[in-house]
């Protein structure tokens, strides 16, 4: 049997392991850093299929590495495995865990053969926005080594190299004081207006940013009765950007509308967070394009996005991993229009027989791929001495 053929009947052998595996972590939704069952589930899957796991790499306990094969190309798959706050798996992550660990079991199946050493790298917290976990493993040198990295991510439809722009999450703090609303108000200082000044500012600024800019956030604390002045609020902000010198420059701006809101009522202001921005993802176009004819074999089909290719702009970590290591992060359709990624809607699709399939394709189109890179020489050179360059 080829090593093609070989990967196909892994993962067919696997397709009832994969989908209980996505259907379980999609049940039992965990928040960022809290993943405790997703991630040792994954553990237990890779162990019992032959690989090497470390839990809570790099100090982050909900991540681990699953490693295989002693291969001279090194490709690594990373399993995001978090939730969204109050609407669970909205953005299908318990599909891309099976999805990484699929393709991963697949592929060790033949490394011998190809030459790969295959790596599974939990990587948690993707949805926190700020200091996530793709950002703690790279700085604890969990990439170390790695020639190429990949992860397919649900959506509502095939996109091999979808816009991801670089974001910035911080949540800004306002200090007033209290005072009698009605009796005492020249007494106290408003933060609730400062946070509203704040917000009319960031409105008008609308105008004078860049098409592809996004600014969008919530307020986390309001206040706490009407009858006394608010003395303390707080808002959880993320702006992005096509590139990290753009989002700098959109930081300023957007911080001066914060500070707008301080000087126009005397309360303090404190900005939290927001030091460890996701990069825009720079996708390897030979990586892709191969990932693209696997995923056309496995049966996937990619429509004509027209203007929505150009209006869609989402953001990840994986970005951060992608400036270091040649990398890929293509989208897999579930058909969940009009549902859309975070909304409830949405997580309804991640388990429907649909999103079960799109599980098989994108580990077999990765498997395939992994393949494909290893037993090309040309491809395989390039990522080696880039790997090489870096070290
Ligand atoms: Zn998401
Ligand atoms: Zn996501």
């Amino acid at each position: 049997m080829d090593e093609r053929a070989a990967v196909r009947e892994s993962c067919t052998k696997q397709r009832e392991g994969l989908l209980d595996i996505s259907h379980r972590i999609h049940a039992h939704p965990e928040l960022g850093f809290e993943e405790e069952r997703a991630s040792a589930w994954l553990c237990e899957a890779l162990a019992d299929a032959g690989f090497a796991v470390e839990k809570g790499i790099c100090g982050v306990p909900t991540a681990f590495r699953a490693r295989k094969g002693s291969g001279p190309l090194h490709v690594a798959f990373c399993a995001e495995y978090d939730c969204l706050p109050g609407i669970g798996h909205a953005c299908g992550h318990n599909m891309i865990a099976a999805m990484s660990l699929g393709a991963a079991v697949a592929a060790a199946r033949v490394a011998d053969a190809v030459g790969l050493t295959v790596d599974v790298l939990g990587t948690p917290a993707e949805e926190v926005g700020n200091d996530s976990g793709k950002i703690r493993l790279l700085e604890g040198g969990a990439f170390r080594g790695v020639h190429c990295a990949m992860m397919v991510h649900p959506a509502p439809f095939d996109f091999v190299v979808p816009k991801l722009i670089a974001a910035s999450m911080f949540d800004v703090e306002y200090r007033g004081k209290e005072a009698h609303a009605s009796a005492f108000p020249e007494l106290g200082v408003n933060a609730a207006d400062a946070l509203t000044v704040a917000q009319t500012a960031v409105g008008l600024m609308r105008q004078h940013i860049l098409q592809t800019d996004r600014i969008h956030g919530i307020v986390t604390k309001g206040g706490d009765a009407p009858n006394v002045v608010p003395a303390h609020t707080c808002c959880r902000y993320i702006i992005r950007s096509e590139t990290m010198p753009q989002l700098e420059q959109l930081r300023g701006k957007v911080l001066r509308c914060f500070e707008a809101g301080s000087v126009a009522t005397g309360a303090r202001m404190t900005v939290l967070g927001g030091d460890k921005p996701y990069a825009d993802v720079r996708h390897d176009a030979a990586l892709a394009a191969l990932y693209q004819r696997n995923a056309v074999s496995a049966g996937r089909v990619f429509p004509d996005l027209g203007a929505q290719a150009d209006r869609f702009a989402a953001s990840t970590d994986m970005g951060n991993v992608s400036q270091v290591v040649p990398s890929i992060h293509p989208l897999i359709g579930i058909d969940s229009l009009p549902a859309v990624n975070h909304q409830p809607e949405f997580t309804a699709h991640c388990v429907t027989p649909v999103a079960d399939r799109a599980v098989y394709d994108g580990a077999l189109a990765m498997a395939w791929t992994a393949v494909d890179i290893a037993s090309d020489a040309a491809v395989r050179d390039r990522l080696m001495k880039a790997a090489a360059a870096r070290a």
